[in-house]
């Protein structure tokens, strides 16, 4: 059966090493886009020692209310239109504000002493050039916004945390600083500050500020390109998986799936696995792509190389090198968890592992571990 198995300890494990390296530090776990594919029902309650969720969109904080999350919740692309401001004040939704739309709306409209939404997450663009002001802009915005009554978090976003040596990094971090400074000393001292994601939270301790916002480390996959999951003591949060439905012999030279481009150096023993990219496997992978068989006779596992085009439904691997492989019809198979992986899929698919993970089809069972 596909099945994708969230295990919620992991989750609280890898906030537990965030909390670790950030010990002075709020932590806004993120959980946009369903939890990364992880589904944000099964996620929340393995993340109550977080002090925040961070979203992308009203509708994912909305779901996460209705989930009875009732901490802060972070919308860090803010409010689209006025209509969603209003929205985002009746259900304590703090947002980001990152240009003069929005700042206008927070100005026009502004939410009772005690709500949540007082609390702003002012964006600063350091260097990434997607959202924020310009430094002038930050100045101007923070000035209004703290007349008008708001609390105000300064934040901005790496463009390239995950590679220490990057020289962007530093200059984000030398604009960041100065301004956190600078409002400090002409809006107000209580102005807060909000930088590293989950790279920054690993490669820049200095720099942790009052919240992280971590995503990708919960979730158990390597934030940063010179260490692995393993090295960082992070678990994954999931385990996808599919079974065996068929055995075959490939006779040497003949050829196995669509287009026919793997042949057969020798025969060969070969599975069908029920998985594709209708499942969200990627269609494209290496030849290095493996899976794991957990073998149902004796329950040992045993990497096995996907062969062929990944079809919507199904992939054909290698089992030749499996003992005793005439008996592994409906052998369960991992194609990623503890082994292979999501980092290394995602490598053989020459992508990252968020979009495997939020790229996931409706289609596998979903179940906890
Ligand atoms: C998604 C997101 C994060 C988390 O990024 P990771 O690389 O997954 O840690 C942090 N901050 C903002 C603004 C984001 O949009």
């Amino acid at each position: 059966m596909r099945t994708i198995t969230i295990k919620p300890t992991a989750i609280t494990h890898n906030l537990n090493q965030v909390k670790k390296r950030a010990p002075h530090s709020k932590v806004l776990a993120m959980v946009k886009s369903n939890a990364y594919g992880h589904g944000v029902a099964a996620v929340l309650p393995a993340l109550t020692q977080a002090d925040g969720i961070g979203v992308a969109t009203l509708i994912e904080a909305l779901e996460a209310r209705q989930l009875g999350w009732n901490k802060t919740i972070g919308l860090v692309e803010g409010a689209f239109t006025a209509d969603e401001w209003q929205q985002a004040i009746d259900h304590e939704v703090s947002c980001v504000i990152h240009h003069v739309p929005q700042l206008e709306w927070a100005l026009d409209n502004v939410p009772p002493a005690a709500s949540a939404t007082r609390v702003v997450w002012l964006k600063y663009n350091t260097g990434m050039n997607r959202l924020g002001f310009n430094a002038e802009g930050v100045i101007a915005a923070a000035k209004h916004l703290h007349a008008a009554g708001y609390q105000l978090i300064l934040t901005t976003h790496f463009a390239n945390a995950d590679d220490i040596t990057h020289p962007l990094n530093a200059v984000q971090i030398q604009r960041f600083k100065d301004m956190l400074a600078t409002l400090k000393e002409t809006v107000s001292n209580d102005v807060k500050g909000s930088l590293c994601n989950s790279a920054g939270v690993v490669n820049f301790s200095e720099h942790h500020y009052d919240w992280v916002r971590p995503g990708i480390i919960l979730y158990g996959s390597a934030p940063v390109i010179d260490k692995s999951a393993q090295e960082l003591d992070l678990q994954p949060a999931m385990s996808f998986s599919a079974q065996i439905i068929a055995l075959q012999t490939v006779s040497a030279n003949d050829a196995i799936g669509y287009s026919s481009r793997w042949i057969a150096q020798k025969d060969t023993e070969t599975a069908l696995v029920s998985i594709g990219y209708g499942d969200g496997y990627p269609r494209v992978v290496s030849e290095d792509a493996y899976v794991s068989v957990i073998d149902n006779t004796n329950n040992r596992s045993y990497p096995c190389a996907v062969l062929g085009r990944v079809a919507m439904d199904m992939i054909v691997i290698d089992v030749s090198a499996v003992p005793d492989n005439t008996s592994l019809l409906d052998s369960k198979v991992i194609l990623w968890g503890d082994a292979p992986h999501v980092d290394e899929v995602a490598a053989h698919a020459h992508t990252i592992s968020y979009e495997l993970l939020c790229r996931l089809s409706m289609r596998p069972k979903r179940v906890q571990a």
